[in-house]
């Protein structure tokens, strides 16, 4: 059903290692492009219109959200893919879920999160991510979970310790035998940075947090700054800036495409398995790009993730979610039914388990309002 040659290195549906639980095949889909329809139809996934990517939801209406930040990753990553023939279905599948267990309030809320989980196992939002397809969604008479390919939980996974790749089984086992994944992973996990670098810039110049003469000082925007700038003069600021945008996204996915061909060619995989073993990952950007890039995110970390007016709604985000955590765990029948009894028979660590999935699902304004009822 794919209608591109795809190179022999590629993920292949009708080589993949399959589903936890067998399924029929569809009659007029791929594999991934099952895959892929069931992330969209997830709840998980619906969640992401009201979480944090950098702002939290009430800031604002015109800030990336969790999904349009999982689409604008999707959208990058599958030019990628079908640049280098590789899966486009695969790889669209593991972007729109790379962030589907993320907690509500970003980075902050997973933080919070995993102090709070700190004597059970921690919590870890990739590894979220791959518990709500795997178990947390509960939608389909059969099985548990969306029941989604090898592949696709191969490529969701994209970090993992020691400890939990034991526990995880097949898709854990890479961890343990320091392999990749397939490059159709790889592309979703670049193009994850690509997205965020690039609309964090428009987030963070929207806020009024991050200026002009700043970005400036990093050279990826500079260059392309100098250009825009000799051709169109007179611009406003707000498409400049996003003129500037589009040629950076443009630079460092035209570096990667080149640069991947080329480490492909130079490795010579002739199958996924190849791609696996080959003792490095083979997407890649140049080394000038790469520092460009890197550059870009450490700016972004220091002057709009900890910027005094983030720090402050990091505090009371912090508050929120810890104060849950304590308030479910003194008590787990302020929780819906369908947790509270999810949490019998169980020792502290697996209530606290249950509670964490129950928080991990919220969204930011179901969490405050949580907060508030719970907390009057
Ligand atoms: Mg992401």
């Amino acid at each position: 059903m794919q209608t591109v040659s795809l190179a022999s290195y590629a993920a292949d549906e009708a080589l993949s290692r399959g589903r936890r639980y067998e399924e029929p095949r569809a009659s007029y889909r791929s594999e991934f492009h099952r895959d892929r329809d069931r992330i969209i139809h997830s709840t998980g996934f619906r969640r992401l219109v009201y979480k944090t990517q950098v702002f939290v939801n009430h800031e604002g209406d015109l800030y990336r959200t969790r999904m349009t930040h999982s689409l604008e990753v999707a959208q990058i990553a599958r030019t990628i893919a079908v640049a280098l023939q590789l899966s486009e279905p695969l790889t669209e599948a593991i972007c729109l879920a790379h962030d589907i267990g993320h907690t509500p309030f970003g980075h902050a809320g997973q933080d919070t999160l995993n102090t709070c989980m700190r004597d059970y196992g921690g919590f870890e939002h990739n590894l979220q991510s791959l518990r709500v397809v795997d178990e947390l969604e509960s939608k389909y008479a059969d099985f548990p979970g969306l029941n989604l390919t090898f592949e696709t939980r191969e490529g969701i996974l994209k970090h993992c310790s020691a400890h939990d790749a034991k526990l995880l089984g097949d898709v854990g086992e890479r961890f343990l035998q320091r392999q990749h994944p397939s490059l159709e992973a790889q592309i979703a996990n670049l193009a994850d940075a690509i997205a965020y670098n690039n609309h964090d810039v428009d987030d963070g110049f929207r806020a009024g947090l991050l200026s002009l003469e700043q970005l400036r000082e990093q050279s990826l925007f500079e260059t392309q700054y100098i250009e825009v700038h000799e051709r169109y003069p007179n611009l406003e600021d707000r498409r400049l800036i996003y003129e500037i945008i589009r040629r950076m996204i443009n630079t460092v996915v035209t570096d990667l495409i080149d640069n991947t061909r080329r480490a492909i060619d130079a490795a010579a995989p002739q199958s996924i398995d190849d791609v696996r073993k080959a003792g490095k990952t083979l997407v890649i950007m140049s080394a000038e790009v790469h520092e460009q890039h890197v550059s870009l995110k450490r700016f972004l970390n220091e002057y709009l993730y900890r910027h005094e007016q983030k720090l402050a709604m990091t505090r009371r985000v912090q508050a929120i979610v810890s104060d849950l955590f304590a308030a479910y765990m003194e008590d787990v029948q302020r929780m819906p039914l369908q947790f509270s009894q999810a949490t019998t028979r169980k020792d502290e660590s697996g209530r606290a388990r249950v509670i964490a999935d129950y928080i991990a699902g919220m969204t930011d304004r179901y969490a405050i309002a949580e907060h508030e009822r719970i907390m009057a």
